[in-house]
């Protein structure tokens, strides 16, 4: 029986990265992943031989001197990636109903003020003063600075409110809009979501605003080579489906096959709610187990993707953000009856027609209950099932309605497009095993913070989770609860000295 010392149940960023940091200190780690492809919500498609991102279509902060470039500098990957820069003067625009005006928002602090100026050129000062809010706010994550603090750094500015804190920064309602009208990036909910992750996130893009060419599964690809380098085992197509505990500490991973792995320790790089059920273990407590239970999910959302017909939709490097209302906090609350309520459109350059695009994708939020009725099919690369016609047809219906109000802004899309595919909540939770499809898992909220604060530590000794359901999500996000759930084992000081080395 082989053992050891680490088992690592689920291959997305979280995983691969956490395996990467402690294969590195020559640990001999194991990597469990249930589908074929690794990465998770890295993992890319093709359609009509054009390379598709299923999840992550823009990544901030891989900049020279950024946190998240000096860690994949570390892990050996940073070289290896081949990344396109957005346009400076606006990384997203921001548009809203019927109004033409696509509001940017920019690459450089500075600039981020200097760009949206002329829009609201009484502004100034209360631009100037969001920038200098999200730093400050970035500046009490000390591992955002990658750097070892306290947690009373970030109990100073986790409880301030989005909403309240943008409005005490502005009164003026369409800049408070323009602020937050990208929030599907975070699927904020208005008077739950707290300022810091909307400060975490925009604070990023900011600094640098990255597609990865020809898509996110790089990442997965480079850090697997990483793993391999440094002799890790890593098994696709694992699905661990027990967890089994002897004297008080976790003994093995079961997978669905029968097959056991053990391990001196195990990392969870899943939805805490699917290891829950894994886990028969006396030391996780009913109460526990009813708390993360009943925690409230990110919202869902429904994915279009489109192959262009070469040299009709010129290239856009920005990503579109629309929201059907004027308050864009509205879109996570739709009727179905008026979806779309919001979409983020992001476009792929074609390499043989540079200036115009050769697919685009767009994103809109979608309740998991719109595709419920179908919830008890299963469907993913490692595990096909047909969830029949009729689901079909629901797909095609709202591909149709959402390419339609996505052509009332870019007209240039009517009858030029060569081939669409679309993805539901139910794929996202097939390909990710997230409850509900959930864009970014649990859904952080100011008023529960306790609740819907995740450890990297659990009451079994010998187990610790990461990835997104663990402070917080996005590539960013992920990896620096990487470095958190890591650093556990082999020390903060030491992780945190040997990735700025
Ligand atoms: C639609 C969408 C768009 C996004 N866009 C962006 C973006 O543009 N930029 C950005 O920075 N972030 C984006 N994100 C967020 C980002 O992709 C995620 O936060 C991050 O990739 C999550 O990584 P993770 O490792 O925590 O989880 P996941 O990527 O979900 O990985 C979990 C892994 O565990 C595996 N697994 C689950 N159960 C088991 C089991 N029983 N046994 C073995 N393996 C198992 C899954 O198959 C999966 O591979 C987006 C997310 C979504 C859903």
């Amino acid at each position: 029986m082989t053992k050891h010392d680490i088992i690592i149940i689920g291959g997305g960023l979280g995983g691969l990265l956490t395996a990467t940091f402690l294969a590195k200190e020559g640990m001999k780690v194991c990597l469990l992943e249930k589908d074929k492809q690794l990465g998770g919500c890295l993992q890319t498609f093709s359609l009509q031989k054009k390379v598709f991102d299923s999840c992550v279509h823009y990544i901030g902060g891989l900049g020279e001197g950024h946190t998240l470039n000096t860690i994949f500098k570390y892990v050996g990957i940073m070289d290896k990636l081949s990344l396109k820069e957005f346009d400076h003067n606006s990384f997203d625009r921001i548009a809203f109903g019927k109004e033409a005006i696509e509001y940017p928002q920019a690459i450089g602090k500075q600039n981020f003020i200097e760009q949206l100026l002329p829009y609201f050129p009484k502004e100034k000062e209360a631009l100037k003063k969001y920038i200098d809010t999200i730093t400050l706010v970035g500046d009490h994550f000390p591992l955002y600075r990658l750097r070892n603090g306290s947690a009373d750094e970030k109990s100073a500015v986790t409880g301030w409110s989005l909403t309240d804190t943008i409005n005490s920064i502005t009164d003026n309602p369409k800049l408070q809009q323009v602020l937050t009208g990208n929030n599907l990036l975070y699927a904020g909910e208005a008077d739950k979501t707290p300022f810091f992750l909307h400060a975490l996130v925009m604070e990023s893009y900011i600094h640098s605003a990255h597609k990865i060419v020809p898509g996110s599964s790089q990442i997965s690809k480079f850090l697997w080579n990483e793993l391999q380098a440094h002799g890790a085992e890593v098994h696709r197509s694992m699905e661990v489906k027990k967890l089994v505990e002897e004297n008080g500490e976790l003994s093995y991973a079961q997978t669905a096959d029968g097959e056991r792995f053990y391990g001196k320790h195990f990392i969870a790089n899943i939805h805490p709610e699917v290891l829950l059920s894994m886990l028969d273990s006396k030391q996780i407590r009913p109460a526990y187990r009813n708390r993360i239970k009943g925690l409230d999910q990110t919202i869902s959302t429904f994915m279009l993707n489109l192959v262009l017909k070469p040299g009709t939709i010129p290239m856009r490097r920005h990503n579109l953000y629309w929201n059907a209302s004027e308050n864009s906090w509205d879109a996570v609350n739709y009727k179905p009856q008026d979806w779309p309520a919001n979409y983020a459109a992001f476009f792929t350059e074609d390499e043989q027609n540079p200036g115009f695009a050769e697919s685009l994708s767009i994103l809109s939020y979608m309740h998991f209950e719109e595709v419920a009725k179908w919830h008890d099919t299963e469907n993913y690369t490692a595990h096909k099932e047909d969830r029949g016609e009729d689901y079909h047809a629901f797909k095609e219906q709202r591909s149709e309605t959402l390419l339609a109000k996505v052509t009332e802004r870019i007209p240039e899309l009517q009858g030029n497009v060569t081939a669409h595919s679309a993805a539901t909540p139910l794929t996202y939770r097939d390909y990710t095993a997230t409850p509900k499809g959930s864009l970014y898992g649990i859904l952080k909220d100011i008023n529960k913070p306790t609740e819907t604060t995740i450890a990297t530590r659990t009451r079994i000794p010998n187990l610790l989770l990461t990835g997104q359901n663990v402070n917080l999500h996005g590539v960013l996000g992920v990896s620096i609860t990487a470095i958190a759930t890591s650093a556990e084992l082999l020390g903060m000081d030491y992780l945190l000295n040997k990735i700025k080395a």
